[in-house]
């Protein structure tokens, strides 16, 4: 017990040794802090566009080299709750987590000829003996090495679904808009294997389906759209794509028929729709997330086999199906953020609460506490809130002052201990930032409205 760090004292509270968390103690370099704020233009000469202005100005991201950026405190816990929405709809079609390395042996990618196909795009390494590596930009070589090397794998043990969230790498020629378009970046991945094309093509229904759920619960209009299969090859594909006005992809979709499809895989002056002849809408999209359908394209070079019911070997049917996890943060900072705010898919909101006790040294000061008390009864009454709950403890600001912050951070919820606080019953004022709407409500209404 260190004396001046009780839980009455919590404008001094320490989050590892106390309950509460505090804002003052957040890592955020080069942030925007009320009182210190630090002009753009000073820090970054190449800022291209809208989320990753905003991300580099309130601390979440900071740039390390061309195309790469340390993920700050904030972004880090985004990134968690979207991997574990990501797991949950993964897993409930049967996916199964796994972790493949990122140094990847050559000879993989002799096997498919991608060491030469993907160019310089493809990272490239030697370790102290002379073997070449490269750095994962993707795993179809390794997941189908991993799973040729079972032997007697059964047609009973298929559907095999196995994905994994890790970093991949690409020498992309220009690094740009922040974290949509890094040299290293977060990706969810995930290959199939399939006992036949009917089951394989089921799958790849599964997963698509999987991946709108997933979009939808973030809030995010994504349209999903015939695509090239690219250097990943294949036989179908298909393209998430969120529209934005900074989208590097231009997508075609007919209103009358439903078509959909990546431009690229058009003639690109086309204005007509090839299904029914009507006309053809165009808009500019993101790439949040790819699907392939693979047929036996790697499993018949690695030899990825299964036996049949009648206990034949056969080459397993695989898909490929990546999501861009990094990406799609900034992406929905990006077109949910307002120009000056930042807001978030409801569910990957850093912390989900902002509490603003009042100024140090002003006629409501006494609040301060009853915000304290408020914070642990948050904290206690709504399981689901627990280290959801940020205390805003720079007293030496004004409560104007930060909740303008408050508001450009954009946690879904900011209560504020004002002069009605002091009265009986305690009165707080409650901001829900994404209906814009402000209640008064008692500490005990607090925690129903939560
Ligand atoms: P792009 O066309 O934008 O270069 P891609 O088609 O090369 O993307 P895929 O190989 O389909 O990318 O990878 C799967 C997903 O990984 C993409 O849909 C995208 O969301 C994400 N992704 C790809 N490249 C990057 C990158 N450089 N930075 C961040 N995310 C990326
Ligand atoms: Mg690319
Ligand atoms: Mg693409
Ligand atoms: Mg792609």
């Amino acid at each position: 017990q260190l004396s001046g760090y009780g839980p009455h004292r919590f404008y001094h509270c320490d989050p590892e040794r106390g309950k509460r968390l505090v804002l003052s103690r957040v890592f955020q370099p080069q942030n925007l802090r009320g009182d210190q704020v630090l002009s753009l233009e000073d820090r970054s000469g190449d800022l291209t566009c809208k989320s990753q202005r905003l991300m580099l100005q309130v601390g979440l991201i900071h740039p390390a080299s061309p195309g790469c950026y340390h993920l700050l405190p904030y972004t880090v816990r985004a990134m968690e709750k979207l991997e574990r929405v990501i797991d949950q709809e993964m897993q409930a079609i049967g996916g199964q987590k796994v972790n493949m390395p990122s140094l990847s042996p050559a000879e993989l990618w002799r096997a498919t000829n991608r060491w030469d196909l993907m160019g310089k795009e493809l990272l490239r390494l030697r370790d102290r003996h002379g073997k070449e590596y490269c750095l994962g930009p993707t795993h179809e070589e390794a997941v189908t090495a991993l799973v040729a090397s079972q032997k007697r794998v059964s047609y009973k043990q298929l559907p095999l679904l196995l994905y994994q969230v890790t970093r991949k790498f690409r020498d992309e020629p220009r690094p740009r808009f922040g974290l949509l378009r890094g040299r290293e970046f977060y990706m969810k991945d995930m290959y199939t294997f399939d006992s036949s094309p009917e089951a394989a093509r089921h799958t790849y229904g599964l997963v698509c389906e999987a991946y709108s759920s997933l979009f939808r619960r973030l809030g995010l209009r994504c349209v999903r759209v015939q695509a090239d299969v690219g250097s990943i090859g294949g036989t179908a594909s298909h393209e998430f794509q969120l529209p934005a006005d900074i989208g590097e992809d231009r997508f075609a979709v007919c209103p009358s028929c439903g078509f959909s499809a990546n431009t690229e895989t058009l003639h690109s002056s086309q204005t007509d729709c090839p299904a029914c002849w009507g006309p053809l809408t165009k808009a500019r999209g993101i790439e949040v997330g790819h699907t392939f359908y693979l047929g036996t394209k790697y499993s018949s070079i690695f030899n990825a086999q299964f036996t049949n019911a009648q206990g034949k070997p056969c080459l397993a049917e695989m898909g490929c199906y990546g999501l861009g996890v990094t990406r799609i943060l900034a992406a929905a900072v990006e077109v949910l953020s307002t120009e000056d705010c930042i807001r978030w898919p409801g569910l990957l909101a850093p912390y989900q609460v902002c509490l603003i006790p009042p100024k140090k040294g002003s006629k409501e000061e006494a609040a301060a506490e009853l915000m304290g008390h408020l914070y642990d009864l948050i904290t206690e009454a709504v399981p689901q809130l627990r280290g959801e709950v940020l205390l805003d403890d720079r007293t030496h600001l004004t409560i104007g002052n930060r909740l303008k912050d408050a508001n450009k951070f954009g946690y879904p919820f900011v209560i504020i201990a004002g002069k009605r606080a002091l009265e009986d019953p305690a009165h707080f004022e409650v901001w829900s930032q994404n209906t814009g709407e402000v209640v008064f409500l008692t500490r005990e209404g607090v925690t129903e409205f939560l």
